[in-house]
């Protein structure tokens, strides 16, 4: 069997020791002669295999005392709803503020204006979300609930290389494409989310680490199961979970911690990313869509001069078996998706193909 290497956004390749583990104790987990899928989630293995997420996210993440970790339905976009639910009614104006620096954070704005007066406090949306666009918390109104961001954006292929501080004022990021690809100060936060289905899991399940001071403030109409408080009075067991890609993201902790944890994955992270932006940048055949102190290292976007070459160069990559480069459709062009379960090797064989295509077609 070959297994592609897979540039795929997400749902994204997964680390193949995670695969192999849970395909070996698939059909009998802890001898139970039962799958982690068919146990119950109140039962004593399935809580521990909750306690250990919990752990090991805790430290992974280095998450603080103050902290809850939450497993909420729904994936990335049900927290568009849930975090304006959850916290704008913090302060009576109802507001919020958003940072508009790609798709993804105009569809949260566009959700969270349900519920209150949504301000946009800066936006990159004239250039193309080419960049993370200047903002300074003093233009922002002190009666603001929360301010919301994404950390890196996957679709323009940019990041947030530092985080603004916003005193106050809660911050929320949208983490989905890269929470533990980088050591990120999670008390500079309110809310952290992310969908699993990029870096940590499988899809339809997010990630929610909630500062506890911010819970229960949720607006009455607010559904019990996007309730945050819920899930932290219930460890996230009001209802059945997702039990299964609470344990896959068990397994990808795991082996994030063998890896040597976030720190050490990101230096090879930042290598990985550097040998792809070094042949674009040493390059006129393939033009950067971003700006380059703005780049991300989860997604590398590129074009190519016109349409015939970046079919020509998506076939062939395809043909080596480099799957799902196509960039979205947003943007158009190619996107490489190396999220922490890409192997440098991956980028490395891209790389190689990107100097060769160039030979033969520049
Ligand atoms: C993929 C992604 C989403 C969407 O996630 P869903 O789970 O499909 O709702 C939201 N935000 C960011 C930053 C993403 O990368």
């Amino acid at each position: 069997m070959t297994r592609v290497f897979n540039f795929g956004a997400g749902p994204a390749m997964l680390p193949t020791a995670v695969m192999e583990k849970a395909q070996q104790e698939f059909l009998n987990y802890a001898g139970m002669g039962a799958s982690v899928i068919e146990i119950s989630h109140r039962s004593a293995e399935f809580d521990q295999v909750i306690n250990e997420a919990d752990a090991l996210l805790t430290e992974l993440a280095n998450i603080p005392d103050n902290y809850k970790i939450l497993y909420v339905h729904g994936g990335a976009q049900m927290q568009f709803s849930a975090v304006p639910m959850n916290l704008i009614n913090r302060l009576d104006a109802r507001k919020a503020a958003y940072i508009e620096t790609g798709n993804f954070a105009k569809v949260a704005a566009k959700e969270a204006a349900r519920y209150g007066d949504i301000n946009i406090a800066a936006s990159s949306e004239a250039s193309d979300y080419d960049c993370i666009p200047d903002f300074d918390v003093s233009g922002v109104d002190a009666d603001t609930s929360y301010i919301h961001l994404t950390s890196n954006n996957t679709i323009y292929g940019t990041r947030w290389q530092q985080f603004p501080n916003t005193g106050d004022i809660p911050l929320v990021a949208d983490m989905t494409s890269e929470l533990l690809s980088r050591e990120i100060d999670i008390s500079q936060f309110g809310i952290i989310f992310a969908g699993l289905q990029k870096n940590l899991g499988p899809a339809g399940l997010a990630c929610v680490i909630v500062r506890e001071d911010l819970l229960g403030l949720a607006i009455p109409e607010t559904p019990n199961l996007l309730n945050y408080k819920t899930y932290a009075d219930k460890h996230s067991l009001a209802n059945t979970n997702n039990t299964f890609a609470i344990y896959m993201m068990k397994l990808v902790l795991e082996w994030l911690k063998e890896q040597g944890g976030v720190d050490a994955i990101e230096a090879k992270n930042d290598s990985k990313a550097a040998l792809l932006y070094d042949v674009v940048d040493n390059s006129d055949f393939y033009l950067g869509t971003a700006q380059s102190a703005h780049r991300s290292v989860m997604n590398v976007t590129f074009n190519l001069a016109n349409d015939e070459l970046l079919g020509k160069f998506l076939s062939e990559a395809l043909e080596s078996g480099l799957y799902a480069l196509k960039g979205h459709r947003n943007v158009g062009g190619v996107r490489a998706s190396i999220y922490n379960a890409m192997p440098r090797e991956g980028c490395q064989t891209l790389a190689d193909f990107m100097l060769n295509f160039e030979k033969t077609n520049g």
